[in-house]
């Protein structure tokens, strides 16, 4: 053919040198977009004019032995070693088909008659249009795995993880995948649904499938109300952990205060200075006027004020935590550790399981002045 052609181009100069070149003859494939190839064949050594060759072969149907009967009465032709080969399915089917002579003849029904080409044709040449891939991916899903083409599988897979999977089709995608063997699509897709589940919940592909895989339907529900409490319960952990760094840090402020001294308050055997270095401890503040108050606290309250028992707690956790009373300045450490020796079991427990979530929030970097968090509360469990 193209030697054809240039003897054509050739007689043409002969005849008459001002007569334009005519252009290349166009192809079956021209007017098509990019045309796409399976991932991992666009890289593999089969040559694009062999892909052209077998894509020729399925188009022009040169010698095709197989007719393929589709939805509304159509026709697709075929050659039964290929499609055959490609699909031991297709070769049992062709193997019943076989009384019929020379022409095998096969229905694939129950898919739209193109979604039934785009398929042969994959058969064929492992191409396919992106348009065609974006319109027929639900049918080609079910091709892949009624005719066991592991290599489309894996392709419809691909497209609906890359971009097709969507709120109109996840329902249908997650029944599809569990019927058909998709692990890992079902997980995807399940995953979408969660997410999504105010917007699916009552449309209609949700009706649908409540009407036809009831249990299906009530553990997509239940799994809703699991992963709420879960998220419910992730939540309130970060703020207990929030609570309990906090903590610590005020812990922390404490020793620097009654050791440093912080912009008012310093400790008595020092001289406090005024303008000494800015200070990096958040919680100084709040903490310094604590402090004020409970060195001067004259509200008559039984037990003392709310900010005065405050005060009281943070010193016996202090003294809880401090790895060595002896040096230490903060007040009342060393009588809140004999304090401890007569203390009631159960407060022990609940004091043990404080120190050691707030000594839980800084396994990374923790002060010097505290206890390792295993000695004071591995015990508690
Ligand atoms: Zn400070
Ligand atoms: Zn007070
Ligand atoms: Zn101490």
């Amino acid at each position: 053919m193209v030697t054809g052609c240039v003897e054509l181009h050739q007689s043409f100069k002969a005849a008459d040198s001002t007569v334009p070149i005519p252009p290349p003859v166009p192809s079956k494939s021209d007017g098509h977009q990019k045309r796409y190839v399976a991932p991992g064949i666009e890289h593999s050594c089969v040559s694009t004019a062999t892909r052209d060759m077998w894509d020729r072969l399925f188009n022009d149907g040169y010698k095709a032995n197989v007719v393929i009967y589709t939805d509304n009465g159509g026709i697709i032709y075929a050659h039964a070693n290929i499609i055959g080969t490609a699909s031991t399915v297709i070769k049992g089917m062709l193997k019943q088909a076989k009384r019929h002579g020379k022409w095998h003849a096969i229905s694939i029904r129950g898919v739209p008659h193109d979604a039934v080409r785009v398929f042969i044709r994959f058969l064929y040449s492992a191409c396919y249009e992106k348009e065609e891939m974006n319109e027929f991916i639900m049918h080609l899903l079910l091709l892949s795995h009624a005719y066991v083409v592991p290599q489309l599988k894996r392709l419809c897979e691909w497209h609906l993880e890359h971009g097709l999977l969507n709120t109109e089709n996840v329902i249908d995608v997650f029944q599809l995948a569990l019927l058909c063997d998709f692990p890992r699509l079902s997980v995807i897709s399940h995953r979408m649904i969660m997410n999504h589940f105010k917007e699916l919940y009552a449309t209609e592909a949700w009706i649908a499938m409540q009407k036809s895989h009831p249990f299906l339907e009530k553990e997509l529900r239940d799994s809703v109300i699991i992963e709420e409490n879960m998220r419910k319960d992730r939540i309130r952990k970060c703020n207990e952990r929030r609570i309990y760094s906090q903590l610590y840090e005020a812990m922390e402020a404490l020793v620097h205060i009654c050791r440093d001294g912080c912009k008012t308050i310093g400790p008595h055997d020092k001289d406090f200075k005024p303008n000494h270095a800015p200070c990096n401890y958040q919680a100084c503040k709040g903490l310094e006027s604590l402090i004020r108050h409970f060195a001067g606290c004259k509200l008559k309250v039984p037990g003392g004020c709310v900010h005065c028992k405050r005060m009281w707690q943070l010193l016996e956790l202090h003294s809880r935590v401090c790895a060595d009373s002896d040096q230490c300045r903060v007040p009342l450490c060393r009588n809140f550790k004999e304090k401890m020796e007569k203390q009631s079991k159960k407060d022990e427990v609940r004091w043990k399981l404080l120190v050691r979530n707030m000594l839980g929030t800084k396994i990374i970097g923790r002060s010097p002045f505290f206890l390792p968090v295993t000695s004071s509360s591995s015990s508690v469990s």
